[in-house]
């Protein structure tokens, strides 16, 4: 292993400290490894972000998340281009509201209490692979590590120099965050806001939190050719925010998870392992095809990658590469289904809303799925099990018309 006369060797060091490189560096921390955590920001700092958490974020964070969460939703009003609008509540919380300089900058310093040393306003510059470790060097100081965690976002920098030819899918976002000085009772207490069909593959969403709305804009296929107009637009039919004056969205690109993104020619290589270095959460392109979710993957990835660095520590034979291993498991199956089901979802918008809007009891699924009741794996096959139910229905409704 890496050696160096009079240098410090980190065991692992983390490039950016948003969730996915928080939790892995409080993981190993916690486990006894030296962490060293770069981070180019000074936190608290602002993200672009919805900073929707579905709640099956409970079975993976410890209970102390809870004192940053703005607002727990417990139902979504849906929409289609703000119309036809249909609520539907459940009897336990779906999701949980944060604000993403408050969340991150709370998995920051839990980090830093089990002894992570963490390094703010320090950019990360190039970083080198070494027969055994990793070159890092940054705009006040190089350091050397034996494991390298890029964590450092949709615009990696550690993608782009030690994963070359990394391919991603970057779709376009726009959000505002509306100071409202209250707590929010828009789209009503305990609700988010759903419109699919306000972007042309993606949707609109309305966040509440705890003194004001976060309202933004994604596509989730294509590109979105203006998304400032769709932006416009969807404040302008969405009557319940013409109390305020919504301040100029800003952007950010989402890295979704795509097939084509994958290792050319080799399905099974998904290219998030290079030497010694992993990547994690958005730097791994680890956001949900259906509905953007990128937190709850950003932990759980720095969760993983966390597992399979300490079990190399500890028996030598065993390779950084299960760490692909258990993302192709955990997390590539559930996107494959979640990459159909925007597929349908977002050729037909509309007809998709209707069916909702009437079957009821596949959105209730679906919220089992946020709360980690259900996989999308298993709600795929429940929901299209009822969904063929409902179309015979519609059949014989339609059937007894004539
Ligand atoms: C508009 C929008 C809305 C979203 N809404 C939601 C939502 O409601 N729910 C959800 O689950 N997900 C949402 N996402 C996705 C979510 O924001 C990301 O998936 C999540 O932030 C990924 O976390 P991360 O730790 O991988 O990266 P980040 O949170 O981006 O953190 C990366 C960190 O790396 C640091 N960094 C970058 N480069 C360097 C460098 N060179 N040197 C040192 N440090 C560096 C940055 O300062 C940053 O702190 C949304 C994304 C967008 C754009």
């Amino acid at each position: 292993m890496l050696t160096l006369p009079d240098v410090k060797v980190y065991d692992t060091l983390v490039v950016g400290m948003g969730p996915a490189g928080a939790t892995a560096a409080y993981q190993l921390s916690k486990a006894g490894l030296s962490v060293l955590g770069l981070d180019k920001a000074t936190h608290p700092r602002y993200k672009v972000c919805g900073g929707g958490l579905s709640a099956r974020i409970d079975h993976i964070l410890e209970e102390d998340y809870k004192s940053v969460v703005e607002h727990t939703v417990y139902g979504i009003q849906f929409s289609y281009r703000g119309t036809d609008p249909f609520c539907l509540d459940s009897s336990s919380p779906i999701a949980y509201m944060v604000m993403r300089d408050r969340f991150d900058h709370f998995l920051l310093e839990k980090a830093r209490r089990v002894g992570s040393e963490v390094h703010e306003s320090e950019s990360v510059t190039s970083c080198r692979q070494l027969p055994d470790g990793i070159e890092v060097t940054t705009d006040r100081g190089r350091y050397f590590a034996k494991v390298l965690i890029g964590a450092d976002g949709a615009n990696s920098l550690v993608a782009q120099q030690l994963f070359p030819g990394r391919r991603s899918r970057r779709m376009a976002t726009l959000e505002s965050e509306i100071p409202i000085g209250a707590v929010p009772h828009y789209p009503g207490a305990g609700r988010a806001l759903i419109d699919i069909g306000a972007t042309p593959a993606g949707y609109a969403w309305i966040f509440p939190k705890q003194e004001r709305l976060s309202v933004g804009v994604g596509d989730l296929r294509g590109g979105l050719a203006s998304p400032k107009r769709i932006f416009d637009q969807f404040v302008r039919d969405e009557k319940g925010l013409a109390p305020w004056k919504v301040p100029q969205p800003v952007g950010h690109p989402l890295p979704v998870f795509s097939e084509d993104s994958l290792a050319k020619g080799d399905r099974e290589s998904v290219g998030l392992v290079s030497g010694q270095a992993l990547l994690v959460g958005d730097a791994a392109h680890l956001i949900d095809p259906l509905f953007g979710e990128g937190i709850y993957y950003a932990v759980r990835s720095g969760q993983l990658a966390a597992e399979s660095i300490l079990s190399q520590a500890h028996d030598r034979r065993r390779s950084l590469a299960d760490y692909e291993g258990a993302v192709r498991r955990e997390i590539y199956e559930e996107f494959r289904v979640a990459a159909r089901m925007a597929s349908i979802v977002y050729s037909y918008p509309r007809l998709c809303h209707r069916l909702l809007s009437r079957y009821q009891n596949i959105v209730k699924l679906y919220y089992d799925v946020l709360i980690g009741r259900e996989t999308y794996q298993t709600f795929y096959v429940r929901a299209k099990g009822m969904a063929k139910a409902s179309a015979k229905e519609l059949l014989l409704e339609a059937m007894s018309f004539r």
